[in-house]
């Protein structure tokens, strides 16, 4: 089910929410920008309904701001944003047998890496006496999309014979840019690439757009920007791999300095009962929790089914009134608990930052990510379909 990006939180739900920040989705996308220069294309990559914070308002403001392309994984997530009024070129990374004819007509570029995927998209092309532009992934050294590069020549012959379809692009994907020790292995990605570029060349085919570039890649490799970069996780403030410095934030280096990335999503909910129990009581699903002193203990209205993981029980924390509280007890499919005894002040109505700042303090998707086992991706991925999204343009300002 698609995520319904709601401009105001509805009087009919309940205080749970996530705010998404487009001032600080405007700044870290201006900041790719500055970093690549004007002359390199940005594909800002909004699959997954960009990353948990509501595709078409993310493509929306990113559009508003320069963004060239947009980078999706399923054709279904391509028609949304066309339906939505989206204008911009698509670039759809994962087109499956018998959706061609949406690719046409949605007006799709999709990325091809078999023979038979190419022959299928031109006698479409064809029927709908049209050129397709498409983009050919080649795998040099992800493993999982792209033509294996002993397989190149049958792609090109595809390209040669089919007159339908046209090289619009080539493109990879880095395996593990984010992970400064395998620097090499990245290089000979690089390295790779560059050779299925002079190849084509050398067989006549000059692709508009060549591209390599993820998040990581666009942070640590120049070399890897061709004139095209894809973005996913930087837009959103995001880090997918180990730390690449001890420093708390990630870092672009920008002909403007030093630009610390912003978390674009925050996770909110509001604490909806408060009880005072005794030394000794049993908290929550197997009472994996025991009071150690008497406790005040807060419920929040906020599980795992709205994305809050299960694997945050009894490891995780949360804000209150600019002040931690870990949360006791298993995080159940609706309500999670939070032990408040040591911030007095906190009452019913209460809000409570589960991802997000206030007063300094603060709790990003990384953090939960690493107490999940996880990435941060998957944590905002997985904030689920229950939780409105409400769009706020500066620091507190909900439009609508
Ligand atoms: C998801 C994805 C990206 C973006 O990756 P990030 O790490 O979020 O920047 C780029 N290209 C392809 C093909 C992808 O699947």
């Amino acid at each position: 089910m698609p995520i319904t990006t709601l401009e105001r939180l509805p009087t009919a739900s309940r205080p749970t929410w996530a705010e998404i920040h487009l001032d600080r989705l405007a700044r870290n996308f201006r900041a790719i920008r500055a970093r690549v220069g004007e002359s390199v294309k940005i594909c800002a990559v909004i699959k997954a309904e960009a990353y948990g914070h509501g595709a078409v308002a993310v493509a929306r403001s990113l559009e508003s701001v320069g963004a060239d392309w947009f980078g999706v994984a399923a054709v279904e997530e391509a028609i949304a944003l066309r339906e939505a009024g989206i204008v911009r070129p698509i670039l759809c990374f994962g087109v499956t047998r018998g959706q061609e004819a949406l690719v046409l007509e949605y007006r799709l570029t999709p990325v091809v890496f078999d023979a038979a995927q190419i022959e299928r998209l031109d006698a479409c092309a064809r029927a709908h006496q049209a050129v397709l532009d498409v983009h050919l992934e080649v795998d040099t050294g992800m493993g999982r999309t792209g033509v294996p590069l002993r397989e190149l020549e049958a792609a090109l012959r595809a390209f040669e014979r089919f007159r339908h379809v046209r090289l619009d692009g080539l493109m990879t994907h880095l395996a593990a840019a984010d992970d400064p020790a395998q620097a090499e292995f990245t290089r000979t990605q690089i390295a790779r690439f560059h050779e299925v570029v002079r190849a084509l060349e050398a067989r006549g085919f000059h692709p508009t757009y060549r591209h390599l570039a993820n998040s990581a890649g666009v942070r640590a490799y120049p070399e890897a920007w061709g004139n095209l970069v894809r973005p996913g996780g930087l837009l959103y403030g995001l880090w997918s791999g180990p730390r690449p410095s001890s420093r708390a934030e990630i870092v672009l280096e920008t002909p403007m300095g030093e630009y610390a990335l912003q978390p674009v999503l925050s996770l909110h909910t509001r604490i909806v009962f408060l009880k005072e129990v005794e030394a000794g009581t049993p908290l929550g699903y197997g009472s994996t929790f025991v009071t150690a002193r008497r406790s005040r203990i807060a419920t929040l209205p906020i599980g795992y089914h709205d994305g809050y993981r299960r694997a945050l029980s009894d490891r995780g924390r949360v804000l209150v009134r600019g002040r931690f509280a870990p949360v006791v007890g298993r995080v159940s499919m609706d309500w999670t608990l939070v032990d408040v005894t040591d911030i007095p002040d906190a009452r019913v109505g209460d809000e409570v930052i589960l991802i997000g700042q206030a007063d300094g303090q603060g709790i990003t998707a990384e953090e939960l990510a690493e107490l999940c086992g996880t990435i941060s991706y998957e944590i905002t991925c997985g904030i689920s379909a229950r939780v409105p999204r409400v769009l706020v343009s500066a620091s507190g300002s909900a439009l609508g």
